[in-house]
């Protein structure tokens, strides 16, 4: 198979010690490591809303067994008109919910100029779909030295997504998670929001020895798809999975932001217990 594309061994360029395109660079986060023997399951709520709300859901991961939790406090939203995160008030809350519950916390950075406040507090850095060509934000994120979670943008090619990750190795930053989130087709929400490209993470792993995730929630958009794609996603040999989590149904129905792509606590745990039967795909 690798003659047929003899191009992907060069996208290893940044980390001249993983040549071999079966070797996977581990990145150790709180205790849990991405590309290491078990997959990693970071879940949360879509945002930070409110303290009582991120408490109930930091809760559920935590019992559920993630040792991460996600949440967005600046919220990239298509809309200006739509909730744009608690901003800093967030990432207060978040700070105090990692302290309560020994969680890492992954959370969006969108302005660089914030990059090191939000380092100050994340231990790990989310860089979203629509920020991945936004090359100053790679950069900053490059020189704050936190792991960094790098999600596809959603029309971007396998080089065009290694490329935005060499931004931020070449600022010396290694600790680079891929994260696949879904590519733009013609869904229009009729029954997912966006296409989830399983196909790119074999020769994504062949190509460049970083981690790779698949975020269910934000690919489909409804919960009832996630634990499928979730199963599917380790199958096709992802490191680890990125997922949204509501409280309760009732939590849900107060909900600013992806309402209906949260899944309920016992989802959560049937992933959980998915992720744990899964025979190791994964190569360190
Ligand atoms: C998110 O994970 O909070 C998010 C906004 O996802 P994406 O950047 O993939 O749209
Ligand atoms: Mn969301």
């Amino acid at each position: 198979m690798a003659q047929e594309l003899p191009d992907l061994k060069v996208l290893r360029r940044c980390w001249p010690e993983y040549q071999d395109e079966a070797t996977t660079h581990p990145v150790a986060v709180n205790g849990a490591t991405f590309g290491g023997d078990d997959p990693v399951i970071i879940a949360g709520p879509c945002a930070i809303e409110s303290y009582e709300q991120t408490l109930d859901v930091a809760r559920v991961v935590r019992d559920a067994g993630c040792k991460m939790m996600r949440g967005g406090v600046f919220k990239p939203r298509t809309n200006p008109h739509s909730f744009q995160g608690t901003g800093l008030k967030g990432l207060e809350i978040l700070a105090r919910i990692r302290e309560e519950t020994g969680l890492g916390v992954v959370t969006e950075v969108l302005d660089p100029r914030l990059v090191g406040t939000v380092a100050e507090v994340a231990d790990m850095i989310q860089i979203g779909s629509r920020s991945m060509h936004n090359f100053p934000l790679l950069i900053e994120v490059g020189k704050a030295g936190v792991p960094v979670l790098l999600k596809r943008s959603w029309s971007a090619t396998l080089e065009e997504w290694i490329c935005a990750a060499e931004y931020i190795a070449k600022e010396g930053n290694f600790n680079i998670v891929l994260c696949e989130r879904g590519i733009r087709a013609s869904c229009h929400w009729e029954y997912a929001r966006n296409v989830l490209d399983l196909n790119i993470i074999e020769p994504l792993r062949r190509a460049t020895p970083l981690p790779v995730i698949v975020d269910p929630s934000h690919s489909t958009g409804q919960w009832r798809l996630v634990a499928g794609m979730s199963r599917a996603a380790l199958a096709a040999g992802a490191h680890g999975l990125l997922i949204e989590v509501v409280g309760s149904e009732t939590a849900r129905a107060g909900l600013k932001c992806d309402a209906h792509q949260g899944i309920p606590p016992e989802v959560l745990a049937e992933i959980m217990g998915a992720a744990s039967e899964r025979e190791s795909l994964c190569r360190s």
